[in-house]
């Protein structure tokens, strides 16, 4: 049985907002710990330093190439999807890939415009590119 499900609905952003706007314009902006210097990108709520607090005085952003490698693929009903980290990340990143069909595992950040905030990739192949 198929069945399609509309929401319409609001999230508020909060703390995320620097983040999920550096998505829509494809700008990976990452999450660092003032304490530890930890870049996280998807940013990380709790660092792994145990700092919990989750005001500006605890962390800042910095901007990160775009660019990724890709660790691993899988391919579902939605598409293709792959985890991979980010140049000057610390942790890893789950990520919608935009090229699913090109082979390779050098990947820059895709911009997604306003309704859909996901990390979204372009595979580039096996060497590195400039971002458009
Ligand atoms: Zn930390």
């Amino acid at each position: 049985m198929k069945y399609q499900l509309v929401l319409d609905y609001h999230l508020g952003e909060g703390a995320l907002g620097p983040y999920l706007e550096g998505l829509s314009e494809g700008t990976a902006l990452a999450r660092q710990c003032r304490r530890c210097d930890r870049v996280t990108f998807p940013p990380e709520r709790v660092c792994t330093c145990q700092t919990k607090d989750n005001l500006p005085a605890t962390y800042g952003w910095k901007t990160l190439t775009g660019r990724a490698s890709v660790i691993h693929r899988t391919y579902g009903l939605g598409g293709g999807f792959a985890l991979a980290r980010f140049d000057g990340a610390d942790n890893l990143a789950v990520c919608r890939i935009d090229n699913p069909g090109r082979e390779g595992t050098a990947a820059v950040l895709r911009a997604t415009g306003e309704y859909r905030p996901a990390i979204t990739i372009e595979i580039r192949g096996e060497t590195i590119e400039t971002i458009d």
